[in-house]
């Protein structure tokens, strides 16, 4: 990124914020790309950055792709995120994480945080501290816990939707699906499609992980490296993104591949490659957005309800199907409609909310 603001002009960005600490050497970046919608919300990272540019670009990209989560997850929310550059294991951590509760205060509502990469939700209860912004809680602050659970689901629902499209019909039992990465979601995932019927293949770098799910579920593991090579109708990516490439690509024997990995493509062209071969291909941000709708659905009803929550988070099948219709409408692969289905809402919103309403007297 040469220029910070002709980067932001040309993605549309609305604001950037640079807060700094020089006694608590902290420093941060908040970054606000759309709010047609609602309020900038998405995760705050903690991460050593090779230098503050690189910060700013991470702060900005991830932005952007909270607007469009969001939007094509029917959510009213906007697109923002924080990253906090240094040590994700430094100690201090409430100071820190309180300081950025300030910075998030002064915002007055424009942004919303919550956990990501390198933070926890210890830390999403220092900066609650300081500002009712933040949306990542345990459920004894009125959060919605552990949403692990809740990813899972959307995931498989967006796979059933895949099915669907692929076989005809959306069933998952006597399906084959190989799910790499048995962490938060993968385990959940096994969990809840073992319960569906399906035929499991495992994998994961920790063998204590598969140790323990192989005998709990009667489930079959290959070695890592293994996983791209094994016969099976959905591949399930749940740890790593950037597992769709060159070297990958030709390996897959899969009809779908649909998981909770972020950024699975390591390129664009990746997408369209998988098109190519007729793979049907769930991109990964309508896929796994289970656990933010059913976090993020306290801020519209002002509560936790894990019935509401949940009904939600199964609309991911028909966003699924949004996207097959938008791509088959305009003759584009997947990962291309889930970003128009996406700038499409955030345009017709746009038009209603050019309707004043009349005050009553
Ligand atoms: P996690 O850290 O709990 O689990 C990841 C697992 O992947 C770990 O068990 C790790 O050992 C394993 N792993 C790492 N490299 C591997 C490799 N090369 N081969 C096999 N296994 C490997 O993370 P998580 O919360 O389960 O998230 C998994 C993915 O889903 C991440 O990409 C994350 O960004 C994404 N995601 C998670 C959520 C959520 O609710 N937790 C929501 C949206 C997206």
């Amino acid at each position: 990124m040469d220029s910070i603001l002709a980067y932001m002009e040309r993605y549309d960005y609305e604001h950037l914020f640079i807060c700094q600490d020089k006694t608590l050497n902290f420093k941060a970046v908040i970054a606000i790309h759309d709010t047609t919608l609602g309020p900038a919300t998405g995760g705050c990272r903690m991460w050593q950055y090779g230098d503050e540019m690189e910060a700013i670009e991470d702060a900005l990209r991830l932005a952007r792709g909270m607007t469009y989560k969001y939007a094509a997850a029917g959510v009213n929310l906007g697109g923002g995120k924080a990253v906090i550059l240094g040590d994700p294991h430094r100690k201090d951590r409430e100071p820190v994480f309180r300081l950025l509760g300030k910075f998030i205060d002064r915002l007055g509502g424009l942004y919303i945080t919550g956990e990501d990469v390198g933070t926890t939700l210890k830390d999403m209860e220092y900066i609650r501290m300081e500002t009712p912004h933040v949306v990542t809680l345990p459920s004894y602050l009125g959060g919605a816990g552990d949403i692990a659970p809740m990813t899972a689901f959307g995931v498989i629902r967006a796979m059933q939707a895949c099915c669907n499209k692929v076989f005809g019909s959306n069933t998952i039992d006597g399906k084959v699906v190989a799910v790499q990465g048995l962490g938060a979601v993968g385990h959940n995932i096994v969990g809840q499609l073992h319960e569906l019927g399906a035929t499991l293949i495992v994998t994961d770098i920790d063998s204590q992980k598969v140790n323990n799910i192989v005998p709990k579920y009667n489930v079959k593991a290959v070695a890592p490296e293994e996983i791209y090579d094994v016969d099976c109708d959905i591949f399930c990516p749940c740890a790593l993104g950037g597992i769709i490439n060159d070297e990958t690509l030709d390996r897959l024997k899969c009809r779908i591949i649909c998981g909770s990995a972020n950024n699975q493509l390591k390129e664009e062209r990746h997408g369209d490659l998988l098109e190519a071969k007729g793979m049907v291909y769930a991109p990964d941000y309508i896929a796994n957005a289970g656990g933010t709708i059913f976090d993020t659905d306290r801020l519209e009803t002002g509560s936790v309800n894990n019935e509401r929550g949940k009904e939600r988070v199964s609309r991911i099948y028909e966003n699924m199907e949004k996207v097959f219709e938008i791509a088959e409408r305009d003759n584009i692969p997947t990962y291309i409609a889930a970003d128009r289905m996406a700038e499409e809402r955030i345009q017709q919103v746009e038009k209603v909310k050019r309707f004043v309403v009349t005050p009553k007297t």
